[in-house]
């Protein structure tokens, strides 16, 4: 449905591997689309393709006023030929951030409402209220996971991706980890690093495997101490290997997902967690477009592709 532009792996050379005998390379999902970026495409892909089959006219999702998945959503619906509503959290003093600016220049109608409404956003009255309003529309839940989402990222590993047998990603909501844990080979590792604060990871993606009904072939772990100090939280440590991961590899990354991905692989590899030989593969879920909006807050300047 949507135009796919192949990404094969880029490896990664560095001392540091050599010395531990690891060989790394990275799947560039920020470079599959220019607007739906990462991971976002893989979960949109069979939700656009559903809607069209429902008959919607339109899609309605939410997010924050800085999100990744309100961004890939405004230009997927577009490009499927799909009208799109966003459910924003707050009260729109940030409406003319980048990201929003964007969403609202392919056409997605912004709806702002308070933390206290946004709360509401999976209850069913709250939801019947939004179809009152809005009209007969294709439901995506924050974040933009659900099973059809969970059947898109099962495509990011493909079989020639068959040799790796490390495999790490950054955590949100769990479905790209679900999705990778779904096509995972029986001696491949997939190691899941959270973005947000607390230990309730890890029974999160327990439970959305079960609900999913993925039993995966091997092995998963979710680690959860390399939040910064959570959800959107940064330090100027961060930015710093940022900063520094962009001098050696000329690749950009993001403060809320890749970056602090990135960051505890080095930090795991350091630590010797990966065996001699073990071959790594690190996916790059996107999230570019949300460094403008980061400047624009902070003042701070992010290597952008
Ligand atoms: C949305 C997003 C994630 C989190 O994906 P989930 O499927 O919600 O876990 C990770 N990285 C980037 C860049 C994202 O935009």
């Amino acid at each position: 449905m949507l135009p796919i532009h192949p990404t094969d792996t880029t490896p990664l050379f560095h001392s540091l591997f050599e010395e531990k005998k690891l060989e790394v390379a990275i799947l560039r999902l920020d470079q599959i689309h220019c607007e739906i970026s990462g991971n976002k495409f893989f979960k949109l892909k069979y939700n656009l393709e559903e809607a069209k089959k429902q008959g919607k006219p339109a899609v309605l999702t939410f997010g924050g006023a800085y999100s990744n998945h309100i961004y890939a959503t405004a230009s997927a619906a577009r490009e499927a030929g799909l009208a799109s509503i966003g459910i924003i959290r707050g009260d729109g003093m940030d409406s003319n951030n980048p990201t929003l600016i964007h969403a609202r220049e392919q056409g997605m109608r912004l709806h702002f409402v308070s933390r206290e409404d946004y709360r509401k956003k999976n209850s069913k009255a709250y939801i019947d209220q939004l179809l009152s309003q809005f009209g007969d529309v294709y439901l995506i839940p924050e974040g933009g996971t659900n099973a059809l989402a969970i059947k898109g990222t099962a495509d990011i590993l493909q079989k020639k991706h068959q040799d790796y047998t490390h495999i790490c990603t950054s955590i949100g909501t769990g479905g790209t980890f679900a999705g990778l844990a779904k096509s995972l080979l029986t001696h491949q590792n997939l190691l899941g690093f959270s973005s947000l604060k607390g230990e309730f990871m890890r029974a999160e993606i327990r439970n959305l495997l079960h609900e999913s009904g993925i039993t995966s072939k091997g092995k998963w772990e979710v680690l959860s101490q390399y939040h910064f100090g959570g959800y959107a939280k940064w330090t100027d440590e961060l930015i710093d290997f940022i900063h520094w991961f962009w001098s050696e590899f000329r690749i950009p990354l993001d403060p809320i997902y890749t970056g602090k991905m990135a960051y505890a692989f080095f930090d795991l590899v350091r630590k010797n967690h990966f065996p001699e030989s073990a071959r790594i593969l690190l996916i790059h879920t996107g999230g570019l477009q949300g460094n403008a909006g980061f400047t624009k807050r902070t003042g701070i300047q992010l290597p952008t592709p």
